[in-house]
């Protein structure tokens, strides 16, 4: 048997019909630019965050980036956030000309521990940016708490985690902002790149508003550095298609979890840890992620088996070659660390069959027998 980490493939059969009306709606009309399924996607999407705006922008790793500027972020000012994530998170900050500065993990949900993250403020830091990684959104009661009484700018990286929510709260509605991606392979992926910002703050909103396109407002008129940025229309029109169905397939990714956890639990001892859904969280399993004893011989064998798995994230971003004048070493970030040595991500998609589960679980516990 041969088993993807995602199949895209066979979602897209389920909705193809309505996929090619509505691009042929786009190319018709000659809309090509924030047009009327940007605006309605927007809409859409704002609406489910529970927010009052929602920008469209190119990609995930532009929401980050146009979301600090459109706070205020900028040369000089230090953003925390967590090392045990993909690079974009810190390159964002890096590209709003301010100075990342990694916090330690919570061992268990992988995401940002917020007991550790005073020790880090300083008088240049300006915001706090959580990432909800593999699709559970970190814990945001404490990180709310110390960024109202220090005065920062929390922006939440909800790329992995749309429709993720937290204490009743979605994504969005208690921040300054969050952020999504829509790269084909994420929980609400476009047939290309795209990303949007949600947020609660008029004036954030606005901002970020001109600075994806040129921070032309008035037209031709130029106050702030933009950029071209926007959330093309084909997209948007994809992205109308799918957002209907994406509570079902969030449902889909939790039942294949469950799955997992259930049949894996316990089998190998401890050599298999299985991931933890945080009383309170609604997880919406953008990666399921084992931490393994010898995962790298573990990631081989099923390898030769047909089964694909991967690893997010093997190098943290603290000891990347690009961040080196930051001047992290190793050690600096033990729980980070440990975890990039032992996570194994598992194939995860809302179609994944029950047959192809068991196939997984099955060479998983003949690995460690
Ligand atoms: C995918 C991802 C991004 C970047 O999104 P793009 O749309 O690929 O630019 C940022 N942060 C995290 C955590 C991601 O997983």
């Amino acid at each position: 048997m041969k088993i993807p980490m995602l199949d895209l493939t066979e979602q897209y059969l389920t909705i193809k019909d309505e996929v090619l009306s509505k691009l042929d709606e786009v190319m018709s009309s000659s809309q090509f630019i924030l047009g009327n399924h940007v605006k309605q996607v927007e809409d859409d999407i704002a609406e489910m965050s529970k927010t009052s705006h929602g920008i469209g922008v190119g990609n995930g790793s532009d929401a980050i980036h146009i979301a600090l500027q459109a706070a205020g972020v900028g040369e000089g000012d230090e953003v925390i956030t967590t090392s045990f994530t993909f690079f974009a998170t810190a390159g964002s900050i890096m590209r709003a000309n301010g100075t990342p500065v990694f916090v330690d993990i919570d061992p268990v949900t992988y995401n940002i521990d917020p007991s550790k993250i005073e020790a880090a403020i300083t008088e240049k830091t300006k915001a706090i940016i959580p990432v909800h990684l593999y699709g559970q959104m970190a814990d945001m009661d404490p990180i709310m708490e110390i960024a109202k009484k220090h005065n920062l700018h929390v922006i939440e990286d909800a790329a992995q985690a749309i429709g993720s929510t937290y204490k009743g709260k979605q994504v969005g509605e208690m921040s300054s902002a969050a952020t999504y991606s829509f790269f084909p392979t994420k929980n609400l992926g476009a047939y290309g790149d795209g990303g949007m910002i949600v947020s609660n703050e008029d004036e954030l909103a606005e901002q970020a508003r001109v600075i994806r396109v040129h921070g032309s407002k008035p037209k031709y008129h130029h106050h702030v550095l933009g950029y071209n940025s926007r959330l093309d229309e084909l997209q948007a029109a994809v992205l109308s298609v799918k957002l209907p169905h994406l509570s079902t397939w969030s449902e889909n990714r939790r039942k294949h979890a469950m799955y997992y956890t259930e049949k894996l639990e316990g089998v190998v001892g401890d050599s298999v840890i299985t991931p933890i859904e945080v009383e309170g969280n609604y997880h919406v399993f953008h990666q399921y992620t084992l931490r393994v004893d010898n995962r790298d011989e573990l990631q081989a064998f099923l390898k030769e088996q047909g089964i694909a798995t991967m690893i997010y994230y093997p190098i943290p971003l603290h000891l990347q070659p690009v961040f080196k004048d930051l001047g992290y070493k190793e050690g600096d970030l033990p729980e980070t660390e440990k975890a990039a040595a032992q996570a194994l991500s598992l194939p995860m998609f809302p179609e994944l069959k029950q047959e192809q589960q068991d196939y997984v679980i099955e060479k998983i516990v003949e690995f460690y027998s």
